[in-house]
């Protein structure tokens, strides 16, 4: 037997313990589990293992993996962009992703909800925040979101379901909690601007490293690689 059961197991409760601390419940967290590098013959392994919502983060990696896990379990699994997405690539995205949890400016807005509406699809997405104000992620300004999430509203061929962050790369646990609570507060702060059409159902924060205080500064969606998959390799 793969490694893979064992892991999802330690994950789940490594999430039941975080809930427990949280006094939340489990069965409030979606899992993410990110494929990015991984053979479509480890998603179907996961998928075996009992996963069903899976994260890419690379439109071109993520098209013939995408091809051929539908091939072989159609309908039963389904896919998050959780990478940045380029806008001549946002056709093909719109194709294949149920959820692009990296939205981070207007004009990308604009052509999913363009390529959305040609294909009659209402694509739900997220609003990637950066929440570290570290130069080389993406991710809006904070101080944007509100006004964001207000002129995607009026796009009909998309539908804003909440933010996503990637927490700062740092050791220390306070500046990640920072993070956390920022989107958390962010979140608070657009529900109660009250736009119509949003809803800010998903708060999409924790990764590997941090997800416990993800979930313990309110996350109801952890995005998980490493410790599903093992390492990836570095290419
Ligand atoms: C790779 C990635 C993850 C998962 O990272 P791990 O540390 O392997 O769990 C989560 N979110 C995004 C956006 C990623 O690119």
């Amino acid at each position: 037997m793969s490694a893979l059961n064992g892991n999802i197991r330690a994950v789940r409760e490594r999430i039941e313990r975080a809930c427990a601390k949280a006094g939340r419940k489990p069965e409030e967290i979606s899992l993410v589990a990110v494929s990015k590098t991984m053979s479509a013959e480890r998603v179907l392994e996961a998928h075996a293992a009992g996963l069903s919502l899976f994260g890419e983060n690379r439109l071109q990696e993520a098209l013939p993996k995408i091809e051929a896990v539908s091939e072989a379990v159609e309908g039963e699994v389904t896919w998050h962009m959780v990478g940045h997405l380029q806008r001549n690539k946002v056709k093909k995205a719109v194709a294949v992703f149920d959820m692009i949890q990296s939205v981070d400016s207007y004009d990308l807005a604009v052509e999913i909800d363009r390529r959305s509406r040609e294909t009659g699809k209402t694509m739900d997405v997220l609003v990637e925040v950066n929440t570290s104000a570290e130069e080389t992620k993406f991710g809006g300004r904070p101080q944007d979101t509100v006004d964001l999430v207000e002129r995607m509203s009026h796009l009909n061929g998309i539908a804003v379901r909440g933010l996503m962050t990637i927490g700062a790369f740092t050791e220390d646990e306070g500046t990640v909690r920072r993070c956390f609570v920022a989107l958390r507060e962010l979140a608070r702060k657009t529900q109660e601007a009250g736009i119509s059409g949003v809803e800010m159902r998903y708060l999409s924060m924790g990764m590997t490293s941090d997800f416990e205080l993800a979930i313990e500064e309110g996350s109801n969606m952890v995005r998980i690689g490493t410790a599903i998959f093992g390492p990836r390799q570095v290419c």
